[in-house]
């Protein structure tokens, strides 16, 4: 189940959140509950991506 990154464009909240199929339009700001919010794309879907093991076991990157 993949857990995405999304940054609130209202109260520019960065949030986490786990999101199922068919879900992601029903995203919103847990802040202001605003859905005006833009997903990020995490480095560590990368490292999975090409790596192809231990996607949930990489260290997280902090920004
Ligand atoms: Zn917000």
């Amino acid at each position: 189940m993949p857990i995405f990154e999304y940054n609130c464009n209202h109260c520019k909240k960065e949030f986490e959140r786990l999101v199922f199929a068919g879900e992601e339009g029903n995203v919103l700001c847990p802040e202001c509950t605003s859905a005006d919010i833009t997903k990020k794309m995490s480095a560590t879907s990368f490292m999975g991506a090409s790596i192809g093991t231990c996607a949930s076991d990489a260290p997280r990157q902090f920004s």
